[in-house]
């Protein structure tokens, strides 16, 4: 009888030991974002993550697979939930003596679809859930769309709708974390670089309170580091205004699509939130909220370990 998740252990171990490199522990007890092939722009079966979690001493996974409520959204009935979650608790109950798996998930949040979230959320019980403010059809950052609306516009009138989205996901109460605060900054690198966005920091100036006095988790993002931005989402700055104000909760996530993307800049976001002032990452599972100890040496002078 074939077990896929060993099979998964025993390819990923023979690949370390004819590596140069071998197998790595590289201490990162967390990471808190995550898609599957049950995700319409991911390819990864979940196995492949939970063997390359052990192989480098990740010790726990947030698998969070999209999910659209706007029908036009490329995840809107993907996957449904009896799938995705039979896909995750069944992963998890295999890798449970290797490596803790949650059964997450990142919705779209659209101020127009928040009633059918809350319907969704009220009726499926997630361990972990992330809202997100996404570019899909209909919205101004739709690549169709884009050039001729941030045409004569100003930095501050071309973030202003998306901005308006995420204060609409912080307020809404129906997240456990802010998904990728300033995304934005992927569709706009061409036109604003994301230093325009440090020279502009009003442009935070509704969220940041608005996550603190919420008490939602901002998520440090890491998926950037490997994309046009070059800067986590949000940029270090950011989480370190989010703490001067009083932020309490912060998480690591890599939002990994692909499985050379496991891990990645990870250790960054770990120093990143480190040199922010925090020392614990934020994870709901299911009933129990729950803090990870940053291991020391994530910070304050940059991280021990190399990024995956
Ligand atoms: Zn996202
Ligand atoms: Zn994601």
């Amino acid at each position: 009888m074939s077990d896929p998740a060993r099979e998964g252990v025993a390819r990923v171990a023979e690949r370390s030991a004819a590596g140069p490199s071998g197998s790595v522990d590289l201490d990162l007890p967390l990471d808190a974002h995550l898609h599957t092939d049950l995700s319409p722009d991911s390819d990864v079966p979940i196995d492949v993550y939970a063997a390359l979690a052990v192989e480098h001493g990740v010790d726990e996974l947030a698998i969070t697979d999209h999910l659209d409520l706007d029908p036009r959204g490329p995840s809107y009935a993907y996957a449904d939930f009896a799938t995705r979650e039979r896909a995750v608790r069944e992963a998890a109950a295999r890798w449970a003596d290797r490596v803790a798996i949650r059964f997450g998930v990142e919705i779209t949040y659209q101020r127009r679809y928040e009633a059918d979230i809350r319907t969704h959320l009220a009726r499926h019980p997630y361990d972990y859930t992330i809202g997100s403010v996404h570019a899909i059809v209909g919205s101004p950052y739709d690549p169709a769309r884009l050039p001729r609306f941030v045409d004569g516009r100003t930095l501050e009138e071309a973030v202003a709708p998306y901005f308006d989205q995420v204060l609409g996901a912080i307020r809404s109460g129906l997240f456990d974390t802010l998904g990728h605060l300033d995304y934005v900054k992927r569709w706009l690198a061409p036109y604003h670089p994301p230093a325009a966005f440090a020279a502009a920091p009003e442009l935070y100036a509704s969220a940041l309170p608005a996550l603190v006095e919420t008490g939602m988790t901002l998520e440090v993002n890491t998926s950037a580091l490997r994309q046009a931005a070059h800067e986590s989402y949000p940029a270090p700055w950011v989480a370190g205004r989010y703490r001067e104000l009083g932020g309490q909760r912060v998480t690591v996530g890599s939002d990994a699509h692909r499985r050379h993307s496991f891990g990645s800049g990870l250790a960054d976001g770990y120093g990143i939130v480190v040199r922010a002032g925090f020392d614990r990452l934020w994870i709901r599972r299911g009933a129990e909220a729950a803090d990870v100890a940053i291991p020391p040496g994530h910070g304050p002078n940059g991280s021990r370990v190399p990024s995956l």
